[in-house]
C-alpha cells in the first residue's frame, strides 16, 4: 500500500511525444482512476509504473523510494489487463498460488492463503477447474486473485473489464471496488469509460494527448471541469459566453445573478440536468423545443432561445413536446468557469 508519486514523466515513441511532462501523487489506498480517449497515453503510463517499459524523463516513487532503476518483479506493482492470460494447462488453484510458489513460501501458508482469495473472490468451489471451463468474470477473478496475493504494494488495472459485457462489468467493478477498500491498496484503473471513472474512483486524472488536464474528485470533474476539453469529454453540454458586471452575468440569452467579481470575458458552462425546466413565472427565459429523446430514466430535449442551442435532460414526471415553449431556470452560481482551449 505505497503513495505513488510521477514527476515530470516524459515518454516519446519515435520522435513522436506520447507523454508530456505527467506529474501525479497518488496516495496510500487511494483509487484513481486514468481517464481519457484512446491513444492518449494511458497503457505507457501504466507500463512505465509497472517497470515494464522506461520512461525517457522524470522520476517515480513508490513511498519516496526510486524506483526507476528497480526492475519489474521488484516493484511489487502488480498490473491486470483485458487480456487474461491465466496459464491454461493449471487449475484455479494452481494458478492463483504460482506467484507464491516460486517466492518458496511452504505449502501451508500456501493453503491458507489461496483459500482466503477463493473466498473473497467468490471462486469456492472452482478451485480445481481449469480456465477453459470458466466464464470470463471467474476467468478474470482468478487473475485478481493471482495478481493480489502476492501483496503487491500497487495494482494497476489497464482497461481490465472492457471486454466483458455489461452486467459482468458492473459486478465486477463493484467487486474490486470493495476488495481494493478491504485490502487498502492503491489502484490506478485506467479506462476510457467515463461512468466508470466517476463511479469507482476517489480521484480522477483526465489525460488528454500525454498530459494531465485536470487531477480532482469525480464531483469536481464532472461538474467544475476547468478547460472546454475536459468538460466536452463527458458527453453534450451547454456554454455560456459573456461578461460578469457588479454581480450580473451577461450573455445572450439574458442576465443573471452570479456571485462573482466583475470579469470581461468568461465562458460559463452548466450540464444539461443543471437547467431546470419550470413554471412561466419562476423564469424569463423562454426556449421552444425542437428535439426530443426518450431514454427510459430520464428525456433529453434540445431547446432553442434567442439563436442558442440549450440541452436540458430531465426526469420523465417532466413531458413536453416538440415546438412547445418553455421556461427554465439556470442557476450560474452552479456554473463552471472554463478555460478556452
Ligand atoms: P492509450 O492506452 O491511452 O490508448 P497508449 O499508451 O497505448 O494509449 O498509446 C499512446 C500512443 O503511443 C499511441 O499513439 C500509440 O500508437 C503509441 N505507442 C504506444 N506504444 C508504442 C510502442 N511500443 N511503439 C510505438 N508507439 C507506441
Ligand atoms: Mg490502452
Amino acid at each position: 500500500m505505497a503513495k505513488v508519486q510521477l514527476i515530470r514523466i516524459k515518454k516519446s515513441f519515435g520522435g513522436k511525444t506520447v507523454l508530456n511532462d505527467v506529474n501525479l501523487t497518488i496516495n496510500e489506498g487511494e483509487f484513481v482512476a486514468l481517464l481519457g480517449p484512446s491513444g492518449s497515453g494511458k497503457t505507457t503510463l501504466l507500463h512505465g509504473i509497472a517497470g515494464i517499459i522506461p520512461f525517457d524523463e522524470g522520476n517515480i516513487y513508490f513511498d519516496g523510494q526510486l524506483m526507476d532503476f528497480v526492475p519489474i518483479e521488484k516493484r511489487n506493482a502488480v498490473l491486470v489487463d483485458q487480456n487474461i492470460l491465466l496459464f491454461p494447462h493449471m487449475t484455479v488453484y494452481e494458478n492463483i498460488s504460482f506467484g507464491l510458489k516460486i517466492r518458496k513460501i511452504g505449502k501451508k501458508e500456501i493453503k491458507n492463503k489461496v483459500e482466503k482469495f477463493l473466498d473473497m473472490m467468490e471462486l469456492y468451489g472452482h478451485e480445481n477447474k481449469y480456465p477453459h471451463e470458466l466464464s470470463g468474470g471467474q476467468k478474470q477473478r482468478v487473475a485478481l486473485a493471482r495478481a493480489l496475493i502476492v501483496e503487491p504494494k500497487v495494482l494497476l488495472l489497464d482497461e481490465p473489464f472492457s471486454k466483458l459485457d455489461i452486467v459482468l462489468r458492473k459486478s465486477l467493478q463493484e467487486f474490486i471496488r470493495e476488495i481494493q477498500r478491504k485490502l487498502n491498496i492503491t489502484t490506478i484503473l485506467v479506462t476510457h469509460d467515463k461512468e466508470e471513472a466517476l463511479s469507482l474512483a476517489d480521484r480522477i486524472a483526465v489525460l488528454i494527448e500525454g498530459e494531465i488536464k485536470q487531477y480532482d474528485i469525480p464531483k469536481n470533474i464532472y461538474e467544475k471541469p476547468v478547460s472546454i476539453e475536459v468538460a466536452d469529454f463527458f458527453g453534450k453540454t451547454n456554454y455560456f459566453k459573456g461578461k460578469i458586471k457588479n454581480g450580473n452575468f451577461i450573455t445572450d440569452i439574458g442576465t443573471f445573478n452570479v456571485n462573482s467579481p466583475d470579469k470581461s470575458k468568461v465562458t460559463l458552462m452548466l450540464r444539461p440536468e443543471q437547467i431546470i425546466i419550470c413554471d412561466e413565472n419562476e423564469s424569463n427565459v423562454k426556449g421552444k423545443i425542437i428535439k426530443r429523446t426518450y431514454l427510459g430514466d430520464k428525456v433529453n430535449y434540445l431547446i432553442v432561445v434567442k439563436g442558442q442551442v440549450i440541452y436540458v435532460s430531465t426526469f420523465t414526471d417532466k413531458n413536453f413536446n416538440v415546438d412547445e415553449d418553455v421556461y427554465f431556470y439556470l442557476d450560474f452560481n452552479k456554473a463552471a468557469y472554463l478555460e478556452e482551449d
